[in-house]
């Protein structure tokens, strides 16, 4: 449903992706892994139609929409999930989720679109009405993914869902993600914690100094070498960390 061609970014003259090469197929979840500063937020922010691609193409659903503005990129059925969140801190939860469903596809279903969120987040329920800033971490990090769910994507790109959170909302998050991708969306997903990334992941990029270094199957990742080696402190021989437990996500409503 994704296909991202030979795309490269630059800020002002300093180049940051070269030559990329990436695809989601309907109902996939993929992830993007990398050290700090390889160029994960300028892929995913770019295929979210925020940066103009210096060469190369991006595909949705076989159109082409490299050159279309950002909103259009919404209005075809790809949200973004940004790094930090970017909430609307003083306003309410309620609000905040709805402003992801100001294009009119998504408008008619409101009431509906946030019937589910709040089913995938119940812990959000009680707090519609209070600032969106007063919430935990946890909290607000499902405000931010249920305001992309509220544009009812096909392709949800989450940039970070984990960063700044305990291990164990971390786990909840990663069980929403699954639920989430498990009803029917493809999920680009980019993330630090490469363990936890790739036991959730059908297929893995790895992107190092603005390249895709390493791509696959993200179990087969898990198991190589280089990659225990580099992002998982593990030495040659030892084994690697066994997949992240992975109860129901129904049987695990997400908490704060
Ligand atoms: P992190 O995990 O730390 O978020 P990342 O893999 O997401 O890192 P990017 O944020 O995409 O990496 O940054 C890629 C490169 O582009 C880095 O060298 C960074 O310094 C540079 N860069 C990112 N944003 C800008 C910007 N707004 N202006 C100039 N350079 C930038």
């Amino acid at each position: 449903m994704l296909e991202v061609r030979s795309i490269s970014v630059s800020y002002g003259a300093a180049p940051a992706l070269w030559d990329i090469d990436l695809d989601v197929a309907q109902g996939e979840l993929v992830c993007v892994v990398g050290p700090n500063g390889a160029g994960k937020t300028t892929l995913i922010n770019a295929v979210a139609g925020l940066h103009r691609v210096g060469g190369g193409r991006i595909r949705y659903q076989g159109e082409d929409i490299t050159q279309l503005p950002p909103h259009r990129f919404c209005d075809r059925g790809i949200a973004l999930v940004p790094e930090g969140r970017r909430l609307f801190t003083q306003m309410s939860v309620l609000d905040n989720l709805e402003l992801g469903s100001f294009i009119r596809r998504a408008k008619v279903q409101r009431r509906q679109t946030l019937e589910h969120v709040l089913a995938l987040f119940p812990a959000l329920k009680a707090k519609l009405q209070q600032p969106a800033g007063s919430l935990s971490g946890g909290q607000q990090q499902m405000v931010a993914i249920g305001r992309g769910l509220m544009a009812r994507p096909g392709l949800l790109l989450l940039d970070e869902p984990s960063l700044g959170l305990s291990p164990l909302v971390v786990q909840d998050m990663f069980n929403a993600i699954r639920q989430i991708n498990q009803e029917g969306t493809s999920i680009l997903l980019v993330e630090q914690n490469v363990s936890m990334a790739m036991a959730l992941a059908q297929r893995a990029y790895v992107v190092e100094e603005g390249r895709i270094s390493m791509q696959g199957s993200a179990s087969e990742l898990l198991q190589s070498p280089a990659i225990q080696r580099a992002y998982l402190g593990l030495g040659d021989g030892e084994p690697a960390p066994a997949p992240t437990p992975s109860p129901s996500p129904s049987s695990s409503p997400p908490q704060p």
